[in-house]
């Protein structure tokens, strides 16, 4: 259907940091299908699972146990406690609902809120600028207007309030409100990081008022900004984590993590999925997590990020370089952000305006210094 423009390119493979389309031509892949293959395309260590397990068993439904779902889930709670004081070392702060994406983490996160709140107070309160999905009720979520006018009317009890700014939250947190729904990175809204002032004071009106504070990590999660979860540099735990992207590598799977005094809400019956949490994404999920702290990848991303950074930062045709980590938002001076994709591509390189004048860059989080170096070569190129 044609809900996307015509694409430019078409891949047909890829490997590493590098992406082949169906004429051969190889371009350096900046964007990671969205910040999705972290640990590049076609890590073999993924391959590997995914075949193993296809061999082995792909899926059975939620009727039944299936032991690799909870190993994954354990993995999580054991990484969102990093630097997070008093959290048990064994990884059973919190549980997990599996399902197939971003947009589905953050329904099941909703739909804990209303379970969580009660009934007449069951509305979510998310920041302007935000992305939260494209179902009717992330869609609503999502603090764009703009998305949001042909699908009216949208489901009811959702607030926006400006990004980063305390008082206008506090102003809308009345008693009818379950939930407050953020990214500490506003990904799509153009790599905009939230400050730990804020979150810190989110997370006290949160608390004073028995509200839940749910962050949305789809993008920001798993190592991207230089931390297992990007909100651990701001000084929170939230009671409600969501997750995606990266966490499959290119296989579809999302999470939502809440602290088990939170996702006791949930009764049998109040949610499922089919596919989620089967044997295969959790087996791509298992492997990812493995590879991503043998590696340490938020590590990696800090270094990777800092020197990717430097570089632009220098740069004619650059005003400013925003965001975390390996997500970094490259603000123009005076240039269109799209004709400068549409250069880059040329050039052989794979990026994404995410404003009308920011690049927004999303690497493999294992890209080397010298794919590095080709990168600012090609964005230098691009904009000159
Ligand atoms: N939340 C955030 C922060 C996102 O960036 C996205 C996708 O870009 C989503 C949710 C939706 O994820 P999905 O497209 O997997 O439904």
């Amino acid at each position: 259907m044609p809900t996307y423009p015509a694409p430019a390119v078409t891949f047909v493979r890829g490997e590493g940091s590098w992406l082949w389309d169906d004429e051969g031509r190889r371009y350096l892949d900046l964007l990671s299908g969205l910040a999705v293959t972290s640990l590049g395309h076609s890590h073999p260590a993924v391959a590997d699972a995914l075949a193993e397990q296809a061999r082995t068993l792909l899926h059975v439904s939620n009727l039944f146990g299936t032991t690799i779902g909870p190993e994954v889930a354990a993995t999580l709670d054991r990484l969102l406690g990093v630097g997070q004081p008093g959290w048990p070392a064994e990884g059973t702060r919190g549980q997990v609902f599996f399902c197939n994406s971003g947009a589905e983490a953050n329904e099941c996160a909703i739909k804990l809120a209303r379970r969580f709140g009660g009934r007449g107070r069951h509305v979510v309160v998310s920041a302007l600028q935000s992305f939260h999905g494209r179902t009717l009720a992330t869609l609503h979520a999502t603090g764009q207007p703009a998305k949001h006018e042909g699908f009216q009317p949208l489901p009811e009890g959702f607030r926006h309030v400006p990004w980063a700014d305390l008082d206008e939250l506090e102003r809308a947190l009345d008693t009818t409100v379950a939930a407050v729904l953020l990214e500490p990175v506003q990904g799509e809204g153009g790599v905009n990081p939230a400050t730990e002032a804020y979150f810190r004071g989110v997370r006290r009106l949160c608390d004073e008022r028995g509200i839940l504070m749910m962050v949305d990590e789809v993008q920001s999660g798993l190592g991207r900004c230089g931390r297992w979860f990007a909100h651990q540099a701001l000084g929170v735990v939230p009671d409600v984590v969501t997750m995606a992207k990266a966490l499959g590598n290119g296989v579809p799977i999302g999470a939502c993590w809440a602290k088990r005094e939170v996702a006791a809400a949930f009764e049998p019956g109040d949610h499922a999925t089919t596919f989620g949490g089967q044997p295969l994404a959790t087996a791509a999920a298992r492997a990812v997590l493995a590879v991503m702290e043998a590696e340490d990848v938020p590590a990696r991303a800090t270094r990777a990020g800092d020197r990717l950074r430097a570089a632009l930062a220098d740069m004619p045709g650059v005003s400013a370089v925003r965001g975390l980590g390996l997500l970094l938002g490259v603000e123009l001076d005076g240039h269109d952000a799209k004709a400068v994709v549409t250069r880059l591509l040329e050039l052989g390189a794979v990026a994404n305006a995410v404003t009308p004048t920011a690049l927004r860059l999303a690497p493999s989080l294992l890209i080397t210094d010298d794919e590095l170096d080709h990168a600012v070569e090609l964005i230098g190129k691009a904009l000159a």
